[in-house]
C-alpha cells in the first residue's frame, strides 16, 4: 500500500538495470528511470502508480493476493507492468528514438497521494519534461480500446465538516434556549441551493451531507450538532468558489437562528484536467496509428496524477479492459476485481505511441506552465 511499495521498488530497478536504463529514486519508494532516445527531440513523462488497497481479495485469480487485506484492485500492478514493458521496447528501439522518456514509477496513489512528493524532490525537472501521460485501467471500455477524453476527466474530491453550536434547555421551553435542530435542518436544504441555483446546470457539482449527529433525547434542546460532507467538482473555478459558498449558508443560516457555526474545508486531491490540445493531438495521433479511440464520460473519482497535469500539459489515457470471457467485468476497488491482461499489449503500445509522438514532434505540445 502507499509508501509501503519496497519490493515493488526494488522489482522495478531490477527490470531498469537488466535493460541498462538508469534511475534513482525519489518520494520514499518511486524510482524515476530515463531512456534516452539516440535522436534530438521532446522530453514526455509516462506515469504508472504501484499501490494496492487495503481489500481481501476475492476474484478466484490464479495470480490472487497472498496477503490479507491487501489487494491490487485498481489495476496498479498492471500499470507498472505496462510502463516497464514500454521501457523495454523504447530502450531496444533507442537508435530509432527520438528525445527522452522518463519514467515515473508512483508510490501511494490511493492515499496519502506520491504524485506532489514527487514533483517536490524534481521529478518533472531532470531532464524537463514537456508532457506527460498516465493509463488507468477501466472496465467501461472493452479489451482492445482506449479513451482519450479532452478536459476536465476526475473531480476533486474535498471533505467538510460542520459544527453548529447554541444553548442547550428543556424541551418544553424552547424559548429559553438556542435549538441546533431546525438551525442543521435549514442549513442542509439550503446547502444544495450552492448546486441547485448557484451553478452553471451544465457544469458538474455534488455537495452530500453523509453524517449528522447530535442531541441527547426526545425532551432536551440540543446544544451542538456535527455533520460532514463531501464537495465533487470538475472544473477548478467552481472548486476554488465552493468553500466561500458553504461558509456563507452555514454562517448565514446558523445567524439567522441565533446559533454559531464552524465549517472546515479538508482539500483531497485537485480534479485531473486534460490539456485539450495534447488530447485532441494524441487521440488523432494514435487513430492514425490504428488505435480504437474513444472518448468516455469523465467521472466524479478522484486520482492524483493531477498535480503532474497541473504542472505540465498532461493526458490521462483510459485502458480498456471488460472481458466477460475472463471476468474483467467488475469495477475497481471491487475485491472480484480483475483484469483482462489481453489490454497490456495495447497499454504498453499506447505509452510507446506516446513518447515516440511527442519525442518526434508528431503530438504537439503546448507550453509547459511552470
Ligand atoms: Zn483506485
Ligand atoms: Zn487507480
Amino acid at each position: 500500500m502507499g509508501f509501503e511499495e519496497h519490493n515493488t521498488q526494488a522489482i522495478v530497478e531490477r527490470e531498469l538495470d537488466a535493460l541498462g536504463i538508469e534511475h534513482r529514486r525519489l518520494a520514499k519508494t518511486g524510482v524515476v528511470g530515463i531512456v534516452w532516445g539516440a535522436l534530438p527531440g521532446r522530453v514526455s513523462g509516462l506515469r504508472a502508480d504501484m499501490d494496492a488497497l487495503p481489500i481481501t481479495e476475492d476474484s478466484g485469480e490464479v495470480c490472487a493476493s497472498e496477503v490479507a487485506g491487501k489487494m491490487h484492485a485498481c489495476g496498479h500492478d498492471a500499470h507498472t507492468a505496462m510502463l516497464l514493458g514500454a521501457a523495454r521496447v523504447l530502450q531496444e528501439s533507442r537508435e530509432s528514438f527520438h528525445g527522452t522518456a522518463v519514467l515515473l514509477f508512483q508510490p501511494a496513489e490511493e492515499g496519502p497521494g506520491g504524485a506532489q512528493p514527487m514533483i517536490d524532490e524534481g521529478a518533472l525537472d531532470d531532464p524537463r519534461v514537456e508532457a506527460v501521460t498516465m493509463l488507468h485501467v477501466d472496465p467501461r471500455l472493452p479489451t482492445g480500446e482506449i479513451g482519450i477524453t479532452p478536459g476536465p476527466v476526475n473531480a476533486a474530491a474535498d471533505e467538510f465538516h460542520v459544527t453548529i453550536r447554541g444553548k442547550g434547555g428543556h424541551g418544553a421551553y424552547p424559548h429559553k434556549a438556542v435549538d441546533v435542530i431546525p438551525c442543521a435542518a435549514a442549513t442542509i436544504l439550503a446547502l444544495q441551493n450552492v448546486v441547485a441555483r448557484e451553478t452553471d446546470p451544465l457544469a458538474s457539482m455534488v455537495v452530500t451531507i453523509g453524517t449528522i449527529e447530535g442531541g441527547y433525547r426526545n425532551n432536551v434542546i440540543a446544544d451542538r450538532v456535527k455533520m460532514t460532507g463531501t464537495v465533487r467538482t470538475h472544473d477548478p473555478a467552481i472548486r476554488d468558489q465552493a468553500e466561500a459558498k458553504l461558509r456563507r449558508i452555514v454562517d448565514g443560516v446558523a445567524a439567522a437562528y441565533g446559533a454559531y457555526a464552524q465549517l472546515d474545508m479538508l482539500y483531497g486531491y485537485p480534479p485531473v484536467v486534460n490539456d485539450t490540445e495534447l488530447a485532441e493531438s494524441f487521440a488523432a495521433y494514435t487513430r492514425a496509428n490504428g488505435f480504437v479511440v474513444e472518448r468516455p464520460a469523465p467521472t466524479m473519482g478522484g486520482e492524483d496524477f493531477a498535480y503532474f497535469a497541473k504542472r505540465v500539459p498532461g493526458v490521462m489515457v483510459r485502458l480498456g479492459i471488460y472481458n466477460e470471457a475472463v471476468g474483467s467485468v467488475h469495477s475497481g476497488h471491487s475485491p472480484q476485481f480483475r483484469l483482462d491482461e489481453g489490454a497490456i499489449p495495447t497499454g504498453i503500445a499506447t505509452l510507446v505511441a506516446f513518447a515516440r509522438g511527442v519525442g518526434d514532434g508528431a503530438v504537439p505540445v503546448p507550453e509547459r506552465r511552470s
